[in-house]
């Protein structure tokens, strides 16, 4: 658990349920993407499903390594792929799993959620059957906010009733949204937060992974990761950078009243890139959440602009001139407002094109001198 960088607080509350012997069948981790719940999640799995836990150095319990449940645990990789482990008694479910569903109808579906019946056949069957190697089973649900309302409440019956066969079992929820979770869900499950990543630990991942990138692109780069290594990872596979170059100079000259031409059709296409790349990468993917999800990066990275140039702007004011301060802010904050007036408009299925010429046209309406 100690590899986990950047989360002290939630691993002192995880191993301390662990040294105590008071580990809760239902845990909640929530907290923002990427930023290493899923890859703690894991390593709890590992530390409850050994056989013979040791105190480390620093009093804390830790996986042995050794045991025939340490021996089958699958260690590859960085350890934040949602996909099945080695381990016959770690189950991982997600959405994806609807892919592999003996009913065709719930194969062939698009997954923007995750099905009632993923829940049924790979939680709450497995649940009572007996662990392989009899000591114990875990389950995680990633993504846990994508189970719908009768996905919970078929949840709820083993959370009040968690089956105590062969040592036992706990169900860890993963997600960044716990307000999509019903109360009743909450409330039974032990709570632990995780937070964005300290500056330090986004620096060294940036040292050995964006290497060669210049000061402006990686300071730019810190900022929309905001903590979260999964962010900065997104943003270097899809080639962000090239987004901001490209489409924030164009919100600037529009916060200066000067609108140039192309700048939604340049929003767009990067957009679509963005999902079409994203459909031929996950055979699951629905084109329609991958669009969305897109324009929702497109649209954060604008507001993470907008907002590090209000903090410029306001750095530069006089702080005895308040009107001064307000005109210098607002082309910023008319921005950003007009950003989540498209961003809501999202989740009405608007046709793309015209959400960015929209919202082009409607801050340069506001921002005009
Ligand atoms: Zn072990």
């Amino acid at each position: 658990m100690d590899a986990i960088l950047g989360q002290p607080r939630a691993i002192e509350q995880l191993t301390a349920q662990v040294s105590a012997q008071r580990v809760h069948h239902a845990q909640l981790f929530f907290g923002p993407q990427g930023v290493g719940k899923f890859t703690a999640a894991r390593a709890f799995a590992r530390l409850l499903l050994c056989h013979s836990p040791e105190t480390d150095l620093t009093g804390r319990r830790a996986a042995c390594g050794g045991c025939a449940s340490c021996r089958v645990f699958h260690t590859g990789g960085e350890g934040d792929t949602p996909d099945a482990d080695g381990h016959p008694d770690l189950h991982v479910v997600n959405k994806e799993l609807a892919a592999f569903h003996p009913d065709k109808k719930i194969r062939d579906r698009k997954q923007t959620t995750i099905p009632v019946d993923i829940i049924r056949d790979a939680l709450i069957k497995p649940a009572f059957l007996a662990p392989q190697l009899n000591h114990g089973k875990v389950f995680i649900v990633d993504e846990a906010h994508l189970l719908r309302h009768d996905g919970q409440n078929a949840l709820l019956k083993v959370l009040e009733e968690p089956p105590t066969t062969g040592g036992g079992t706990t169900i860890i929820l993963i997600t960044p949204r716990e307000d999509a979770l019903l109360p009743t869900i909450r409330s039974r499950c032990q709570r632990t937060a995780f937070v964005p990543l300290p500056n330090d630990v986004v620096d060294h991942y940036l040292d050995q992974h964006a290497a060669d990138m210049g000061p402006r692109g990686r300071s730019w780069l810190a900022a929309f990761a905001a903590g979260s290594l999964g962010r900065a990872r997104l943003a270097l596979d899809h080639d962000l950078v090239e987004w901001a170059q490209v489409v924030l100079p164009g919100f600037d000259a529009l916060a200066q009243g000067r609108p140039e031409g192309g700048l939604g059709p340049a929003m767009e296409a990067r957009i679509k890139a963005f999902a079409e790349g994203w459909v031929k990468k996950h055979k699951q993917a629905s084109k329609e959440a991958a669009n969305k999800n897109a324009a929702g990066l497109m649209f954060r990275l604008v507001t993470t602009h907008a907002r590090q140039q209000m903090i410029t702007a306001a750095a530069a004011c006089d702080p005895a001139d308040p009107d001064a301060a307000d005109a210098a802010l607002r082309p910023w904050t008319t921005l950003i407002d007009h950003v989540n007036t498209a961003e809501a408009r999202l989740a009405s299925n608007v046709h793309l094109g015209m959400l960015c010429d929209g919202l082009v046209a409607s801050a340069a309406g506001a921002l005009r001198p």
